[in-house]
């Protein structure tokens, strides 16, 4: 594992920002030095102080909850943020690039843009398998210096064969992401225990489909701890935000409603593949490891347009690569199932 060769080189000798809270972080009578408004907040809950950048408390609970060390836990708004921070640390603009097997995650190629990174795309196969030698191929040509894969995948829902992703981590002498954005819903176990065994692998995840906190926006990366303290280095120093955080430790000392939903969920799912499947409109359901069905249907831009006047929005997925005529319905409550399917029978094609 050769990190300083991965990571853009002024960074290695970068001096971050040090905050009023990284110099003094024991407990004190008066706080002068922070430039915070003593009084309060002119919301009615208090937030005058500015938070803890380290994020501690999350961390602490976050690492007995998944079985890492808090030094292995990067946290930041929404995972677009360690997206964004991850294409930064590893990759130069104007001169690198990256691989992502289309059709994926949009953010991932949408932040290399904002960054001048270029993308390399080796596609998933039509049934939206992972072609490791490919994807190895394509990452050892010259500037490549990171790979993106989504497992279970957006928007075709289905998990990434496992030795499939195993053959990419050791065929790549780079870091790999794995965003296991949907992993809560999967019947797999998360790539969280591979890490000690592939030091360039890199596991997303986010309170904000499971947990139901896309709101707060609050992300996750796991990978080993050189790489994390890179990442804090570089990021925002106050990136989580107070309320974030207390809501994040609530959450995680609550984390058996997340468990009932996500069975909840998992049964609504099962329960509208059936339904899908024999609805007239429906030609095909993709399987599904998330909290949503992937469908292609007889007509997709009219079908999503007559749900749009039956107040009904879903997910066109009709233009992205192998996704001819499908839209991705996200997994709702009964009532909200029970509405689309009413819908759908109702359109006369
Ligand atoms: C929804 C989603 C995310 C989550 O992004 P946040 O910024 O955490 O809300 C990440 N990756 C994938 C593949 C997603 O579908």
């Amino acid at each position: 594992m050769k990190l300083a060769h991965w990571v853009r080189p002024h960074l290695l000798q970068l001096k971050p920002y040090t905050s009023a809270r990284d110099e003094f972080t024991g407990t004190a009578e008066i706080y002068l030095d922070a430039n915070e408004n003593p009084f309060s907040s002119a919301s009615q809950q208090t937030y005058n102080r500015y938070p803890d950048p380290h994020q501690r408390e999350v961390k602490q609970a976050l690492a007995q909850l998944k079985g890492v060390a808090e030094a292995q836990i990067f946290l930041g708004n929404g995972s677009d943020e360690p997206i964004d921070l991850l294409i930064r640390l590893f990759c130069q603009p104007d001169k690198e690039a990256i691989v992502i097997t289309p059709p994926t995650y949009g953010m991932y190629a949408v932040s290399a843009n904002i960054n001048q990174v270029a993308v390399r795309e080796v596609p998933l196969t039509a049934n939206f398998a992972l072609q490791p030698k490919k994807v190895v191929a394509a990452a050892k040509a010259a500037g490549v210096k990171m790979i993106f894969l989504c497992s279970p995948n957006n928007p075709s829902g289905n998990l990434l064969d496992r030795s499939a992703i195993a053959e990419v981590l050791q065929g790549f002498n780079g870091p790999v992401v794995v965003d296991e954005a949907y992993v809560d819903f999967s019947t797999e176990p998360s790539w969280l225990h591979e890490l000690h065994n592939y030091p360039n692998l890199i596991v997303l995840q986010t309170f904000s489909k499971a947990w139901g906190m896309a709101g707060l926006r609050l992300g996750m990366a796991f990978a080993q701890p050189a790489i994390i303290e890179l990442l804090n280095q570089i990021k925002p120093p106050y990136n989580i935000n107070q309320l974030t955080q207390q809501e994040a430790l609530k959450a995680l000392t609550a984390h058996e409603v997340m468990q009932q939903h996500v069975q909840k969920l998992i049964g609504n799912r099962e329960k509208l593949i059936v339904q899908l499947a024999a609805a007239s409109c429906v030609e095909k359901i993709f399987p599904s490891d998330a909290n949503f069905v992937l469908a292609r249907v007889t007509d997709a831009d009219a079908l999503y347009r007559y749900l749009v006047e039956k107040n009904i929005i879903v997910r066109n997925r009709s233009k992205v690569l192998h996704g001819q005529n499908c839209l991705r319905f996200t997994v709702g409550t009964a009532e909200e199932n029970e509405k689309l399917l009413q819908a759908l029978a109702s359109w006369n094609s």
